[in-house]
Order: C-alpha cells, then structure tokens, then sequence
C-alpha cells in the first residue's frame, strides 16, 4: 500500500583501511603528521588490550535513536547481525545508529563524539547533505563515507564515523582527539537515504564488530529487533517523504477537521510482522481499527490509518490511538497516543 524503496538495498561505505588506500575515499592523509602524534600516544596505548568505546552519539539509544544496520557477520552472501537477526545487509562494515527524522540534522543538530582517544588520520567536511534516492542526489562513487572522521587509536586500531553534516566537522589531520569530544554533526552525506553515523571499526585492518565477540562498548548496549521510530497523529493521509521528514507532533485538533489519521514510522520490520492501529472515541467505541501485514523485510517503512469528517463535526473530547507492531504473534513494541478535539 506504501511502498518505498528498502533502504537495505544500498551500497555503505567500503573502505578496506590500509593506509595505502586511505586516498581511495578521497581524505587527505598527512602522514608525518599521523606518526609524530601517534608516537606521543604511544605509551598509552601500547599495552592496551581490547579497546573500550564510548557511545558516538548525542542521544539515548533505544529512545531518541537507533541501530539501524549492525555489522554483517556473515561471511556469506547472505546477512546476519550478531544476534543471528536481520537487522543488517549483506557486507555491511559498521554500525549504522540513525534518528529518526531528516529534519534532525538540521539547526542544532545531533552532536557526534569521538568514542575513543586517538589521532585524526584524515576527514573530508564539504559533501552535500542529500539523500541517495532524492531527485537531486549527487553521485558518491568512491566517497560513500561522505563527511567523516578516520582516527587511529594506536595498537592497530582505527575508528571512522561517515555520513556527517557538511562543514559541521570539528577535527582535522593529526589532531590528538580524546574520548567523548566532539568531531561534528549527524548529516546525510554520502551513500546515505536516512540521518545516520555509520562507525565502522578496524584492528590490523580487519573489520571488528563492537557488539561482540569482543564487545567494544563500555556499556552494554541491548538490542532491539526493530521498532518505533516514532508515531504521531495528523489531519491529513501524510506521505512517506514528509513522515521522513519529521511531521509536527499534533495533540489538539479542531472539530472540523478534515480527518483524524494515525501514522506510526518503523525500523527493522520482518516479512510477516503485523501493525495494528486503533483509534478511540471519546465515549470508549472505536473510530476505527485496521491491520496491516508486512509483505517483506523493510529497513524502515510507516503504515497509518484514519478516518475522513463525515458528519459536520468531530465530537469533542480525548481521543486515544493504540499502534502495536507485533511479530512472530506477540506484541513486539506498542505506542499509545491521545489527542483532544476541541470547540
Ligand atoms: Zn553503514
């Protein structure tokens, strides 16, 4: 019913980071610079087992954000996350923590940090913030990455943040940066349709997964198989461009408004998975009840439902909606929002 393209068909970075191919995504490498600081760093670093990595992100995981793609474990053709699930796509090399909506990256913005010590080894900072998919989308060939960071944290270590905002990078080539500082802004540079950080780590060059076996973060992080990304109420049957967007979050509506509508927005949803949406009159009848079956795995897709003014007026009162993702035949995660109508 809506369809859009799964986000799960796009290319991510693809970066194999030997220094020798550094140049590959177009950075700039001053190698002097690299190795004089890595020498400072050295001693600190060089008895250091696993590393332990900060969250990169200025928001609460699971509540304001979200991992989007884990790394690839499968060595196949297939795509396996380190749980086994799916939330992930054949090859990918990091992990994709996004938020929810375009206009997050915008203003203010989403503050990336750095989620361990080391060296800036290279950064590119002036790639437009345009979605892959959008008419005007540029092409990103052999700079997937986009804005982003490359650093060396010493001991065969390296971390790289890609998809950052244009400009809003705040390092440069052979900074000493330290855990927690800021390098810039989630953007949507690169080979990106959504507002995401794709962190992506090395040792010796090979790729390692933070989420395990060797389990990078200094807090656990829990998973979660997908999910909300938000829900919100409208007036209008809102399209998919502008629930990506970020829509205004309503909670009064007048009595003669054209429609009352539900939207819930997902991540990670399963061939199979249900969305049922429920509205509520005031006096406790239902306005209206709808179930959607997923066809197919989406890396995000929104459902909604509502009901066009009929009669002359909406009766005032609180309105309540009931939206419930429900996988495998169990509730999965549920959102409940209320609106007033007013006179
Ligand atoms: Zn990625």
């Amino acid at each position: 019913m809506f369809t859009h393209r799964p986000e799960a068909a796009f290319v991510h970075p693809n970066a194999s980071w030997s220094v020798g191919e550094f140049n590959w995504i177009g950075f700039t490498l001053d190698m002097r610079a690299a190795l004089a600081a890595l020498l400072i760093l050295a001693p600190a670093v060089a008895s250091a087992g696993p590393i332990s990595l900060q969250f990169p992100l200025d928001c609460d995981l699971g509540e304001s954000c979200f991992v989007q793609n884990y790394m690839d474990r499968d060595p196949g053709a297939g795509a396996q996350d380190y749980t086994g699930g799916g939330l992930t796509y054949d090859g990918h090399k990091g992990t994709d923590i996004r938020v929810p909506y375009r206009r997050q990256i915008e203003g203010a913005g989403v503050t990336v940090f750095a989620s361990a010590s080391g060296t800036v080894l290279g950064t590119r900072n002036t790639m437009a913030d345009i979605a892959q998919g959008d008419t005007d989308a540029p092409d990103v060939s052999a700079r997937e990455c986009g804005n982003g960071v490359l650093i060396d944290l010493g001991d065969g270590w390296r971390t790289q943040y890609c998809h950052m905002r244009k400009g809003s990078i705040t390092v440069k080539t052979g900074d000493l940066v330290t855990q927690g500082q800021t390098l810039g802004l989630i953007g949507l540079s690169g080979m990106t349709e959504f507002p995401h950080v794709h962190i992506q780590i090395t040792k010796d060059d090979k790729l390692v997964d933070p989420f395990g076996p060797e389990r990078l973060w200094a807090k656990p992080r829990p998973y979660q198989p997908g999910g909300f990304l938000g829900a919100g109420f409208s007036d209008t049957a809102l399209n998919y461009s502008r629930i990506k967007q970020g829509p205004r979050q309503l909670d009064r509506l007048p009595t003669d408004a054209a429609a009352i509508v539900v939207w819930g927005l997902f991540y990670g949803l399963r061939k199979g998975d249900r969305i049922k949406i429920s509205i509520t009159n005031p006096d406790g009848t239902h306005l209206l009840q709808q179930s959607f079956e997923i066809s197919r795995n989406r890396a995000s897709a929104y459902r909604l439902a509502g009901k066009r003014l009929s009669k002359t007026q909406w009766p005032a009162g609180s309105y309540g909606a009931e939206i419930k993702l429900i996988r495998d035949g169990k509730p999965l995660s549920t959102r409940a929002l209320t609106i007033q109508i007013f006179d």
